[in-house]
């Protein structure tokens, strides 16, 4: 009988998890004790959701913690990122550079500001964008370059920023995978001109549906209040002189005011979020050890000798290597580990933004053209063999079981899973179905299990 458990084999991870989110569990996520409990239930006993003074203090412990001067916070990361943009000046045929593997939201609400993407491709290992992509992606129409530090993975931000200083660009950090992720020592969202995050449920910091925008730049700061947030826009608030005019009433139309369950949740876990990263670290690094030697697998991980971190290890991934297992597709790989009991392990990343239909042909605002091109004076949409690295890296990755907790156990028997099929990869070959054309997905990391 075959050792492997898709063939009939006996389970590698018999861990099964209490499923609780009181730290209990090696995997559920995010950690809610009593006092987060009694924090959110304040709120909803003062009646105090729609408030903002919770807020307010929520947005001083993130500038503390972040080392920034202003934060704001919002309703969710897109808003955050919307609110960015505007904030860094993006408007009506402006241009972003932006990776195309990235959750759509790093992007796309720059169609509602009249401008447009412009997307550069990304560096093999760091699958964050290449530094090296950017510079023939700039015209005199482009505004900012927004980074996302992808799957934990600190984007080249030193190269990023001489570029951006070169052509007088904006730079939009997108942390919403990172939060609290180092670059050579400096905390990531506090090198560009902006950070902008989502703090939804299923990020590392996670509380409820929440955004946040932290600068160190006050204009960048009350633009953004200026576009979502009318009941902090008014004079006693802003200080940049052509915004006094307008205050009182939101520039986007938008209202991003943030829930203050959210606010008060987020007091709670930013005190504890660094240990609970540094376990998350240890586990990883543990698990990491254990597998990196395994054929077929490579680590994805950036340098720590530097200063630069991977954050709480948000989805992270490992790249797959075919060659080195007879050519066994990823999708069936990931099968079999599924069947050990890994069942968060799954083939892919995000699919590529460049080959959706919005981004290529569809006409949102009914000017008998693509949005994407209609907000610009030239045609920015890539051919589908443009961002080669983008369009291929599914293929070579999979996403790694996310570990909370160190449970030296629970790690070695996701371990011994991993390596009972990389040992008998030859038996996975007679029935591999091959990999679909599309690996990954628009909607992504679910971290609970189903
Ligand atoms: C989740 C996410 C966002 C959007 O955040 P929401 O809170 O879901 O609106 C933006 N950018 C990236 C990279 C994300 O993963």
């Amino acid at each position: 009988m075959s050792q492997l458990a898709l063939l009939g084999g006996p389970k590698a991870i018999t861990y099964e998890g209490t499923g609780k989110h009181d730290g209990s569990d090696v995997f559920a996520w995010p950690i809610v004790t009593k006092e987060d409990e009694d924090a959110v239930l304040e709120v909803l006993r003062n009646g105090n959701m729609s408030g903002t003074d919770v807020t307010k203090e929520f947005e001083k412990d993130y500038c503390a913690w972040s080392g920034s001067k202003y934060a704001l916070g919002v309703h969710n990361g897109t808003a955050a990122l919307h609110a960015a943009m505007y904030g860094c000046g993006v408007g009506r045929g402006d241009e972003v550079i932006c990776p195309s593997i990235t959750y759509w939201a790093s992007c796309t609400s720059a169609l509602s500001l009249g401008a447009t993407v412009v997307f550069a491709d990304i560096d093999p290992y760091t699958l964050c964008l290449d530094p090296k992509k950017i510079e023939a992606k700039i015209t005199d129409r482009t505004k900012a370059i927004i980074v996302v530090h992808y799957l934990s993975y600190p984007a080249d931000m030193d190269e990023i920023m001489a570029i951006a200083k070169k052509h007088n660009l904006k730079v939009i950090e997108d942390v919403s995978h990172a939060q609290g992720g180092m670059y050579k020592g400096r905390m990531l969202g506090t090198i560009g001109d902006v950070g902008a995050a989502s703090l939804m449920s299923g990020k590392s910091f996670a509380i409820g549906e929440a955004g946040i925008i932290h600068t160190d730049n006050r204009e960048i700061y009350e633009r953004a209040i200026a576009f979502g947030t009318y009941e902090r826009f008014n004079k006693a608030n802003i200080e940049t002189e052509y915004l006094k005019e307008g205050a009182g009433l939101p520039y986007g139309g938008f209202k991003h005011r943030m829930h203050q369950l959210s606010s008060a949740m987020g007091r709670v876990q930013i005190k504890y979020y660094d240990e609970r990263c540094r376990e998350i670290n240890e586990a990883t690094n543990y698990f990491l050890s254990l597998i990196g030697d395994l054929p077929g697998i490579g680590i994805r991980r950036c340098d720590y000798s530097t200063g630069s971190t991977m954050a709480g290890w948000y989805a992270a991934v490992a790249f797959y290597k075919p060659e080195e297992l007879g050519g066994l597709s990823v999708t069936r790989f990931c099968q079999a580990l599924v069947a050990e009991g890994a069942w968060a392990v799954k083939p892919g990343v995000n699919l590529a933004l460049h080959t959706h239909p919005l981004y290529k042909n569809i006409d949102v605002f009914g000017d008998g053209r693509p949005t994407r091109i209609a907000n610009s004076n030239h045609d920015v949409r890539e051919l589908d063999c443009d961002l080669e690295v983008s369009e291929a890296v599914g293929a070579r990755t999979f996403r790694l079981p996310w570990f909370k907790k160190f449970d030296k156990e629970v790690i070695e028997q996701y371990a011994n899973a991993f390596r009972k099929v990389c040992e008998n990869y030859k038996e996975l070959l007679v029935d591999d179905p091959g990999n679909p054309e599309n690996i990954g997905g628009w909607f992504f990391f679910s971290h609970t299990k189903k």
